[in-house]
């Protein structure tokens, strides 16, 4: 099973401002929101760690 590897984008919904916004599921830098500057993600060994809500996962 590949299942863990496979990258996609995720929907998430920023907590403080709920801009929501795409991020990609293995990131290589912090992802802020773009209208608050909240982290979103964080990358964890090539995988983001995300802070906030996943609304939805994309292909
Ligand atoms: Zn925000």
């Amino acid at each position: 099973m590949q299942e863990k590897q496979r990258s996609r984008f995720l929907r998430v919904r920023c907590s403080d401002c709920e801009n929501e916004q795409l991020v990609y599921s293995h990131v290589s830098s912090v992802v802020r929101c773009k209208v608050c500057g909240k982290t979103l993600a964080v990358p964890r060994g090539g995988k983001a760690e995300i802070k906030v809500m996943i609304l939805e996962e994309m292909e």
